[in-house]
Parts: C-alpha cells; sequence; structure tokens
C-alpha cells in the first residue's frame, strides 16, 4: 500500500469485463488504482497497458506477483486458471477479488480459501448482483414481511451471448463453458443473498442448441428447494434475444416482480403487486462493481466483510456443479 494508504491493483488477465467494468469501478474509489495488468500475451499486454493508461504490464504471473507495487489483484482470466492465480497471489501476500466461478471443482475452491485464510490475505468473489440497486431493494422487500411467508421465486436469465463473449463460454469445457458456471451460479447466490439460506435440492433438464459444440449445454432450466418450503424454478439460456431476464419472488400476502434486473448495467424495473394494488418501486440505481470495490476496500481495512467472499463463491460453485450433475444424471441432488 502507498502511504497514504492507497490500494494498488494488478489485472490478473486482460478481459473484457475489466476492461468495460472494473477497472473504472477500482479507479472511481478514492483509495484505489489500477497500476498494472498481467497477460499471457505480450501484445495484449502492452495494448491493454496502453488503452488503460497503466504503469506496467507483465508476461508473467510470477513477475506481476513479485511487483512490489501490486497490493491487490483482480482475476479475470478464463474459469480454469483462477485456482492456480488466486492460490500464486494469497502465497505473495497480495488480496483478491476473483471473478466468478470462483474456479471449476469443489475442492480447488476449498484450496484457494484456505490459501488466502492462511496469508490473512481477504478474498472476495465477483457477484455483482447482490450489489444492484434493485437486489438490494427487493432484499429489503422480503425481509419487511409485505410478501408474508416466501413459497416460491422465479428466475430468468433469459439473455443472446453477444458474439464477443462466446469464444470460450461456448467452446471449450475444459474452461467451464455452459451456461450453468456462467449464470445459474450468479442466480444461486443471488438468491442465497435474498434468502439468507443455501439451497438443499436441485434438478435440471439441460440442452445444447446448434451453436454449442461437445455438447455444452446453453439452454438449462432447473428447480430449486430451499428451507421453510421454498421451491424456485430458474430459466439460463444464452439463445434468447428478446425475453429480457426477471426475478419473481412469490410469498402468501405478495409478490415482487423484477424486470431487466439480471445483467451487468445499473438498469431494471420493480414492483409490488399486494390485495391493494400495483406499486411501482423507486430505484437509485448504482454500478454494482462499485460497491464490490467499495466493501473490498473495507475488508481489506479490517472494517467489514467483501460483499461476496470466498466462502460465497465456494457455495455457489458447489449448487452450479450440483446441478450440472442432476442435468447430466437426471436425478435430484440433495445437499
Ligand atoms: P475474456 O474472454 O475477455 O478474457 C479472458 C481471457 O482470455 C483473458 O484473460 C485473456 O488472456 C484471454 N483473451 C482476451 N481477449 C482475447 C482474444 N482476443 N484472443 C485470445 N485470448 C483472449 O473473458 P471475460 O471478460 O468475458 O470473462 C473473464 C472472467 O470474468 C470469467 O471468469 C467470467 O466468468 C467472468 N465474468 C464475470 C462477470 C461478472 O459480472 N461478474 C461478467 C463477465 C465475465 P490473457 O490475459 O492471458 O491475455
Amino acid at each position: 500500500m502507498t502511504e497514504q494508504g492507497k490500494i494498488r491493483w494488478g489485472l490478473i488477465g486482460a478481459s473484457n469485463i475489466a476492461k468495460q467494468w472494473l477497472a473504472a469501478s477500482i479507479n472511481k474509489h478514492p483509495a484505489c488504482e489500477v497500476v498494472s495488468v498481467y497477460s499471457r500475451d505480450e501484445t495484449r499486454a502492452s495494448d491493454y497497458a496502453r488503452e488503460l493508461k497503466l504503469q506496467s504490464f507483465h508476461t508473467s504471473l510470477d513477475s506481476l506477483l513479485a511487483d512490489p507495487a501490486v497490493d491487490a489483484v483482480y482475476i479475470s482470466t478464463t474459469n480454469e486458471k483462477h485456482r492456480e492465480e488466486a492460490i500464486a497471489a494469497a502465497k505473495a501476500g497480495k488480496h483478491i477479488l476473483c471473478e466468478k466461478p470462483l474456479t471449476l471443482a469443489v475442492a480447488d475452491a476449498e484450496a484457494m480459501v484456505e490459501a488466502a485464510r492462511k496469508a490473512g490475505v481477504v478474498l472476495a468473489t465477483n457477484h455483482h448482483l447482490r450489489n444492484m440497486a434493485t437486489h438490494r431493494a427487493i432484499k429489503g422487500i422480503i425481509k419487511s414481511g409485505e410478501l408474508g411467508d416466501i413459497t416460491s421465486a422465479r428466475v430468468g436469465f433469459t439473455v443472446d451471448l453477444p458474439g464477443d463473449l462466446a469464444r470460450w463460454r461456448l467452446n471449450d469445457p475444459s474452461m467451464g463453458a455452459g451456461v450453468v458456471l456462467d449464470l445459474t451460479v450468479h442466480d444461486v447466490d443471488l438468491l442465497r443473498y435474498y434468502f439468507d439460506a443455501d439451497p438443499i435440492a436441485v434438478t435440471a433438464m439441460g440442452l445444447t442448441s446448434g451453436q454449442a459444440p461437445h455438447g455444452i449445454k446453453d439452454n438449462v432450466m432447473s428447480i430449486w428447494e430451499f428451507p421453510g418450503r421454498l421451491l424456485v424454478v430458474c430459466q439460463d439460456t444464452f439463445l434468447v434475444p428478446f425475453g429480457g431476464t426477471a426475478v419473481e419472488i412469490h410469498g402468501t400476502k405478495g409478490s415482487v416482480h423484477g424486470v431487466d434486473v439480471l445483467w451487468q448495467k445499473p438498469q431494471g424495473r420493480i414492483a409490488v403487486r399486494t390485495r391493494a394494488g400495483t406499486r411501482d418501486v423507486p430505484v437509485d440505481h448504482v454500478v454494482p462493481y462499485d460497491k464490490t470495490i467499495d466493501d473490498f476496500v473495507d475488508a481489506v481495512r479490517g472494517r467489514g466483510k467483501p460483499s461476496a467472499d470466498g466462502v460465497d463463491g465456494l457455495k455457489s460453485l458447489r449448487f452450479a456443479l450440483a446441478a450440472t450433475q442432476a442435468m447430466d444424471t437426471g436425478s435430484t441432488v440433495r445437499f
């Protein structure tokens, strides 16, 4: 950290998400600055550093992690690399914000959590939906009791995967391709956040469209059970350009409907329906990643927890893998 206590960040991965969102959110925070990037490809690293006006770039992970001008790292490489990079970062004493899915196997996620604990560094997972103003409002409505006892929920993460995102998401099983590790993992984190509980069972069916090779599932529906007799039906697909995304929470006294609420942009509308009628809920939208960084800084300073920590990332991964198992075996997985 600088003498002024500023947290200097290194980007692990010259990715889209870092360029589109996270670098800006980090630099917007008065106590943070992105100073460096690591990419395997020298041209990509140097172009990226120039475009983002970074002080340096690295073409080896070891060299980024040995850089004393880096205090924290943001890992946004493809999913199969997260484990090795996070464990190396923890051993180098760097705080870590890691993309979802945390990794591709539960034991690997556990190893990441343990490495961070042992090194005494913060490990956060970038589950941004919890930080959206819409979802914070929905959680407040659930907790207020206005909806009565919650009996069911519907989640529709129905999107059309843009071409630049499709590269490995649709093609490479070794990188965790497919809709479950990309979207279901976010959905379950969001519902864990709403209900302050972990799901206890999941079953699922999935299909492969014409555009995804290797049997990679890009159209998946799953049914989950939470404690307290609460069922969730969830649709995750890369094949729906005009469906819009949605979350609905239904209780014995009312329902809350969130429309266009599952994406990265600060957007979406919420309405509550009860016997009294329909009420639109005003929302002051914020960039969710800004709050991810705010909470991360507080955690580094010992003043709080990350909005989603390593254990949250481990739990969402465990659920996504269970949904995959249920889908592949035609069974219900109980936790
Ligand atoms: P990208 O495909 O943009 O980047 C991933 C890696 O691919 C980079 O680290 C880079 O490797 C390499 N790469 C980048 N561009 C190219 C290229 N043109 N040709 C070849 N290789 C390239 O990934 P995303 O930004 O879409 O996703 C990264 C991670 O972030 C994933 O874990 C994903 O799940 C997560 N994510 C999370 C979101 C959220 O809201 N929480 C949203 C989007 C993604 P190198 O660095 O070695 O050059």
